[in-house]
């Protein structure tokens, strides 16, 4: 066993941390007041292959495995992760559906722009009726001739404010429940009969927007059906699977930020005459971070590689996803105790990663709905 990543992909690594703490984190005030990404550091992003990391390059990505994405997340997860959102709805969830079932005419129509960060993708499952029970959707698509017919509601959809396409999943074949529904891709700002709702006002991660996407019979050509008509819950439950490994690695990533920065505050900050970081109960949040970072991290390599490797990885992605947001929690949650009334105030950028990280609790699949998917494959072997 070899535990080191590649040369190659440290190199890249450094390139991606180094792009994220100096030119991203320049312009953070900006996207913290603006709640947009401008558009110079989306440009920059491209030409870094961010939009194209799972993109084959005959597309023009960079097509890297799972361990070197992944490996890019934990670059990216350093900081600001509202910016981070934005680029991995679109690398992970909003991408990987057309690529593993894409046709050729389809991947060409859209996956040069996207590689290129003039198309950005989004997915959608979500629904105000169904979050976690994702397999209870509302949204209808009728087959009229060379159209289907779409009529529904998609709230909370990261990306949907700025997409040029989203990966929509919509019931095809009632009857059949979860097993009857199909995945379409949509163009939304150029289809009749879709509309975006009211950007959402978050907590946290300003940059990555996210809306309501409405459907009022709107026509989506049968030309747009993503892989075969009937199979997009069982596709949709594959891109989460896997896009659960990436928001591991980003969380590994943030709590490596964190925990560096409480490292350097707590042996410049000095009480009682001495660098707080002499305190024995400030090195042991130091310790129980490590902790949590060194986990987290064995577990996304692992699970990456083995999505390498071909094997099911749905037990091991949950495993993944549930530890690292959960210990990112907690590493947010001490980091902004070993910072002390710093950690509050927004100066330092310990109070928005405490805002920004409660999401990857929630969203691809709550820390609950890991734990039932875990329990679930456990019972079932
Ligand atoms: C900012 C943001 C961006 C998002 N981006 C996207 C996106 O791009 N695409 C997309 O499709 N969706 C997206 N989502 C939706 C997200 O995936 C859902 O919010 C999430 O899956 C939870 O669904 P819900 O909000 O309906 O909560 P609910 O499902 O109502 O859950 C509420 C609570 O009940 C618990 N619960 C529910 N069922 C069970 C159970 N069986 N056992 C135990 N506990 C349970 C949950 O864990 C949770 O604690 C996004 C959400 C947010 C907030």
């Amino acid at each position: 066993m070899d535990f080191n990543l590649p040369d190659d992909l440290r190199e890249v690594q450094a390139t991606i941390r180094d792009f994220m703490l100096t030119r991203v984190e320049d312009r953070a005030q900006e996207i913290e007041h603006t709640n947009s990404v401008p558009p110079e550091l989306i440009k920059e992003a491209a030409d870094l292959g961010l939009f194209g990391l799972s993109i084959p390059e005959e597309y023009g990505g960079v097509g890297l495995s799972s361990l070197g994405r992944c490996a890019v997340y934990e670059a990216m997860g350093q900081g600001h992760m509202g910016f981070g959102g934005m680029i991995s709805a679109h690398a992970s969830i909003g991408t990987s559906g057309l690529v593993k079932l894409g046709n050729e005419e389809q991947k060409q129509r859209f996956l040069p722009r996207m590689a290129a960060g003039e198309c950005i993708a989004g997915f959608a499952i979500t629904e105000p009726s169904s979050g976690s029970d994702a397999g209870n959707i509302r949204t209808k698509a009728v087959k009229k001739g060379d159209v289907y017919v779409l009529n529904g509601t998609k709230h909370y959809i990261s990306n949907a404010p700025i997409a040029g396409l989203l990966t929509v999943i919509a019931i095809t074949d009632p009857a059949q429940g979860s097993r009857g529904m199909s995945a379409f891709l949509v163009e939304p700002q150029s289809t009749p009969g879709v509309s975006i709702g009211k950007i959402d006002e978050k907590m946290g991660q300003k940059g990555a927007l996210s809306a309501e996407v409405i459907f009022e019979d709107a026509e989506i050509p049968a030309a747009n059906l993503l892989g075969p008509e009937n199979r997009g819950y069982r596709e949709a439950l594959g891109i989460l699977t896997n896009g659960r490994v990436g928001i591991a690695a980003r969380s590994t990533g943030a709590m490596q930020r964190l925990l560096d920065l409480s490292v350097a505050h707590a042996q410049t900050r000095e009480q009682f005459g001495k660098p707080i970081a002499e305190f024995q109960a400030v090195q042991f949040m130091l310790a129980e971070m490590e902790v949590a970072i060194q986990t987290s991290r064995v577990l996304w390599q692992k699970v990456a590689w083995m999505v390498d490797q071909g094997q099911d990885v749905k037990r091991m992605a949950s495993v993944a996803k549930y530890h690292a947001t959960e210990m990112l929690s907690q590493v947010a949650d001490k980091a902004v105790q070993v910072a002390g009334g710093m950690g509050y105030v927004k100066d330092a950028p310990f109070e928005r990663f405490y805002r920004d990280q409660r999401l990857l609790r929630i969203y691809e699949g709550t820390s609950e709905i890991q734990k039932v998917i875990i329990a679930a494959e456990l019972l079932r072997r």
